[in-house]
C-alpha cells in the first residue's frame, strides 16, 4: 500500500535535551492513524519534528517519495503537509475569512483558494455564517472548526491533528469527530494525536502508542481496542464490556506489535 508519510528510526528533541527515541511509524495512503499516550510522551513533538517546527537529530522522514529530514517547516508544508497545532494558534483579531486565505499561502493552494474555501464552508456550515466574525470572539468548538479549515485550505495530502478535542464540551467533541470520519470517508490521509483514545481508536485504522518518546505499541487500531491488557496496561481504558471471543483473541495476538520485543 501507498505511504504517504514513513518515518524511520527518528531521534529528536529541544536544544541537547531528547524527547523522541528510535521512532518509527508508517502512514499508508487515504487512512486514518492514530498516535496515542498520556500527556508528555512526545507526541506533539512527533508532530512538529514531521512538520518541520524542529529538526531530527538522527532518522529520516519521508514524505510521498521524498526524503524531508531536516528541511524548513514552510517547505514541507509546500509538501502536503498540514499540521493543525494543539491550541489552535489562530489570529485572534483576524476573521474567519482571513484566517482560513492564510492557510492557502502557498502558490499551488492559492490558486484553489476559492474551491478550497467553499469546501471548508461546506464542511463547517457554521464558519460560513460566521466568516465575517474575528476569529478571537469565536466559542472553542468553533475555533477548532476553524483551525482545521485553515489546514485544509492547503489541500494537504497529509492532515496532522494534535488534540482536536481537547478542552470541548461532549457535544462540540463529537461534532468533531463526525468531521474528522467525514473527512477519512471522502479518503483524507490523517495522523491523528488524540487524549480520547477510545475514539482516536474507533476512527483509525492502525494505531501507535507513545511512551516517554519511544514506541511502545502498534497495531490495528481495533485489535487494541478489544484486548483487555492492553486497553489497561497502555490505553487507560477499562476492558470491554463483553470478553472477546476466541477468534478476537487469536487476532489480537497477531495484530498488534511491540517495537524492539522478541516476539
Ligand atoms: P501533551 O498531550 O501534554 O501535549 P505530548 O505527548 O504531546 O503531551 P510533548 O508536548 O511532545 O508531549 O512533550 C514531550 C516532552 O518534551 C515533555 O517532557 C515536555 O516537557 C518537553 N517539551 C515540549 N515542548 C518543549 C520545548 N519547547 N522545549 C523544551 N522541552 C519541551
Amino acid at each position: 500500500m501507498r505511504r504517504v508519510l514513513e518515518i524511520r528510526n527518528l531521534t529528536a528533541g529541544y536544544g541537547d535535551v531528547p524527547v523522541l527515541w528510535d521512532v518509527s511509524l508508517s502512514v499508508p495512503d487515504r487512512k486514518v492513524v492514530a498516535l496515542v499516550g498520556a500527556n508528555g510522551m512526545g507526541k506533539t513533538t512527533l508532530l512538529r519534528a514531521i512538520s518541520g517546527v524542529i529538526s531530527p537529530s538522527s532518522g529520516s522522514i519521508v514524505v510521498g517519495e521524498e526524503d524531508v529530514t531536516g528541511l524548513a517547516a514552510h517547505k514541507i508544508a509546500a509538501r502536503g503537509v498540514a499540521h493543525v497545532p494543539e491550541g489552535r494558534q489562530l489570529f485572534p483579531a483576524m476573521t474567519v475569512r482571513e484566517n482560513l486565505a492564510l492557510g492557502a499561502y502557498l502558490p499551488q493552494a492559492k490558486s484553489h483558494r476559492a474551491e478550497s474555501m467553499e469546501r471548508v464552508f461546506t464542511l463547517f456550515p457554521r464558519l460560513r455564517e460566521r466568516q465575517a466574525q474575528l476569529a478571537g470572539s469565536l466559542s472553542g468548538g468553533e475555533q477548532q472548526m476553524l483551525a482545521i479549515g485553515r489546514g485544509l485550505m492547503l489541500g494537504p495530502k497529509l492532515l496532522m491533528l494534535d488534540e482536536p478535542s481537547l478542552g470541548l464540551s461532549p457535544l462540540l467533541m463529537n461534532e468533531i469527530f463526525v468531521t474528522v470520519e467525514r473527512l477519512r470517508s471522502e479518503g483524507m490521509t490523517i495522523l491523528l494525536v488524540e487524549q480520547n483514545v477510545n475514539q482516536a481508536l474507533l476512527l483509525a485504522e492502525t494505531a501507535y502508542v507513545l511512551e516517554n518518546g519511544r514506541i511502545v505499541l502498534q497495531g490495528r487500531a481495533q485489535d487494541l481496542l478489544k484486548d483487555p491488557s492492553v486497553r489497561t496496561a497502555y490505553l487507560g481504558l477499562s476492558p470491554p464490556a463483553e470478553p472477546p471471543t476466541a477468534r478476537g483473541s487469536q487476532m489480537n495476538s497477531s495484530g498488534t506489535h511491540h517495537p524492539g520485543s522478541n516476539s
